[in-house]
């Protein structure tokens, strides 16, 4: 098949298609609506088989995770995904790969009501550049430059599971619940409803890819703040907890990547609208300050995934 019969195939028409898009697919540009009074929120992320993820992975999972990375990081704004392009390089045309990785991408795409407006199809190295939009509401949109003194920190749902979930893959173990820790790994679920909800509320968010500890130091120094985490307050699972000691499992939550969970701040004590967990709060100190709740210092040395 030609790239044009491939998109034919794979491509059109596979997602739910919105009203507010005037031309998708098959022409030089897609043409779209923005309602008035919101502003459009934009993100691209490439992943590259065995930097991001193993080239022999399951292709419907590599299609899923490669835009719910995407939708994570317009949850992280507090915008609602609209539309995504994707720019696909792939070896050769091997077309089970191909259904697959599609069956992935459009079960993500539709879960979350957004449409592939676009792409490209390319020969070479496998990779997967995904670029995603989505409305805020003017002057709504969650930065990470806004954090305030005093403010509480709050992640969502629990950390390190991924992690975990890499440790087992590396390591090829195969240890009691590896199953919740391997989906927890290849199916991230981006928090668009606590995004949403988060708009008027929170003063500075990050969804985190990278490590809590890592992605925090990103809103503090846009912020020009500093942080006391208190890393007995970690939101870990049952299962982590059971699979590890304490401390293994405070580290993985700290430094562990592909969580995809939310790190947010918000004035103290205001009312978070869904379960989450405070695990600190932002200080004038620059600088992030590990402690156990005791006050007793916290010490680790290892520092969030970084890509170069
Ligand atoms: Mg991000």
């Amino acid at each position: 098949m030609n790239e044009f019969a491939l998109i034919e195939n794979f491509f059109a028409n596979k997602t739910q298609q919105r009203k507010d898009v005037a031309l998708g697919i098959g022409d030089d540009c897609a043409l779209v609506e923005i309602p008035s009074q919101h502003q459009l929120a934009i993100t691209t992320d490439t992943l590259v088989a065995d930097v991001h993820f193993f080239k022999n992975a399951m292709a419907f999972d590599v299609g899923y995770k490669s835009l719910a990375v995407n939708l994570s990081d317009l949850a992280a704004m507090g915008a609602e995904p609209t539309w995504f392009t994707l720019a696909l390089t792939l070896p050769d045309a091997n077309e089970k790969w191909l259904d697959e990785f599609c069956q992935g991408l459009f079960s993500c795409a539709n879960k979350y009501q957004v449409q592939l407006i676009g792409g490209d199809l390319t020969r070479g190295p496998l990779s997967i550049t995904i670029e995603a939009f989505g409305f805020v509401p003017q002057n709504e949109a969650i930065r990470r430059d806004q954090a305030k003194t005093g403010d509480f920190i709050y992640v969502t749902n629990t950390l390190g599971d991924a992690a975990f979930g890499l440790h087992i893959l590396q390591n090829k173990l195969s240890p009691i619940h590896e199953n919740y820790f391997l989906k927890k790994l290849y199916r991230p679920e981006p928090c668009i409803a606590y995004g949403e909800k988060l708009r008027k509320i929170a003063h500075a968010a990050i969804d985190i890819s990278d490590g809590l500890a890592g992605d925090l130091e990103h809103i503090l120094g846009k912020s020009h703040k500093g942080a006391i985490i208190f890393v007995d307050k970690l939101p870990l699972s049952d299962e982590l907890r059971s699979s590890l000691s304490e401390n293994e499992a405070i580290e993985l939550a700290l430094h562990g990547g592909d969580d995809y969970e939310l790190c947010f701040t918000a004035e103290a004590n205001v009312k978070i609208p869904f379960d989450c967990t405070c695990i600190g709060k932002i200080t004038d100190n620059l600088g992030l300050d590990l402690q156990f709740t005791s006050g007793e210092k916290y010490n680790s040395t290892i520092k969030g995934y970084k890509h170069f």
